[in-house]
């Protein structure tokens, strides 16, 4: 009787975990899935969104961290050699001695930024002699990377490959409207006030695509920062010199500080600024150049946002 009692017990325990079972739909489990690991978020949001419930994607440079300088740390050892696909920028960004050694040999690694730019040569921006690696910044060109990184993904798991494709086509609409949405909402600001001024060198193909006049030969005047295409804080006294005189030129009255950069190089600029004359404060409104907020889609429209918003503000009444 107790055994019958045990039994039935059992059964019962059972009975509702079969159930479950036979509704849950055939979906990919957590185990079985492929594993891209990403070095920033920005190229982490095209993979998990080619990818979907069939890849797991990991980021390596995460939050607030400084994907220029970053260098290998405990733990990123599991996470590479657990790779099935290590997607990277290239163009010089990820430059910690560490992670660029890696990179260089790894033989699942590939470089996003790199694949457009043999796509779309002629758009590398360049920068004290040296190609900008920030080209995410433009959402029109880093939509480029969308078919290289499909192709990558089907190679690493042909069996979905029609999924990922799907996937692919849906995303390269949606960046194509949120590039739109951008340049709609930035050229809303009059062209007499549309001029960005960040910490770091981030926003050139930010300020080509949505900043800069139509027909305007050059987009360099729209955009200026005092420290260079990799942040280190290292100031002269000539760079500052230089955003000022930018500034008052062009009548600038706000100064944008950016997410991961310390606010030390604009407070110079602003409080040299003020003491001869200009008047000129730094936004409340932070922007996202190499970190994120929410994701990167997100962050693009957030800049959009706060820019249009902060510029309109300070040159209200004007
Ligand atoms: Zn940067």
């Amino acid at each position: 009787m107790d055994r019958f009692k045990k039994f039935l017990s059992l059964f019962l325990c059972l009975v509702p975990l079969f159930f479950i079972g036979c509704g849950r739909p055939p979906e990919t489990q957590k185990s079985d899935r492929k594993k891209i690991l990403c070095t920033i978020a920005q190229i982490g949001h095209l993979a998990s969104e080619i990818g979907g419930d069939k890849v797991e994607v990991q980021i390596l440079v995460r939050g607030e961290l400084n994907p220029h300088s970053y260098e290998l740390v405990k733990g990123d050892d599991e996470k590479i050699q657990r790779a099935d696909l290590l997607l990277y920028n290239g163009l010089g960004l990820e430059h910690g001695a560490s992670l660029a050694a890696l990179l260089k040999v790894h033989p699942k690694a590939f470089a996003v930024g790199e694949s457009i730019e043999r796509q779309c040569c002629q758009k590398i921006l360049w920068a004290d002699g040296v190609k900008d690696p920030h080209i995410w910044m433009d959402v029109s060109l880093w939509a480029e990377g969308i078919d290289p990184i499909v192709g990558e993904v089907i190679a690493m798991d042909p069996e979905n490959k029609d999924y990922y494709l799907e996937r692919a086509a849906t995303l390269k609409e949606k960046m194509m409207a949120v590039d739109k949405e951008i340049f709609d909402l930035v050229q809303s600001i009059p062209a007499t006030q549309r001029y960005l001024v960040t910490s770091h060198d981030a926003f050139q193909y930010f300020a080509k695509r949505y900043l800069k006049e139509s027909g305007e030969a050059s987009w360099e005047m729209r955009f200026k920062a005092p420290e260079g295409l990799a942040p280190d804080g290292q100031l002269n006294p000539i760079d500052i010199q230089k955003v000022i005189d930018h500034l008052a030129e062009h009548q600038i009255r706000v100064v944008f500080p950016e997410s991961n950069v310390s606010r030390d190089s604009i407070r110079k600029i602003v409080d040299a600024g003020k003491k001869m004359g200009l008047k000129i404060h730094i936004s409340k409104e932070v922007l996202y150049g190499d970190s994120l907020k929410g994701n990167y889609l997100e962050a693009m429209l957030h800049n959009a946002h706060a820019i249009t918003r902060s510029l309109l503000e300070a040159n209200d009444g004007l």
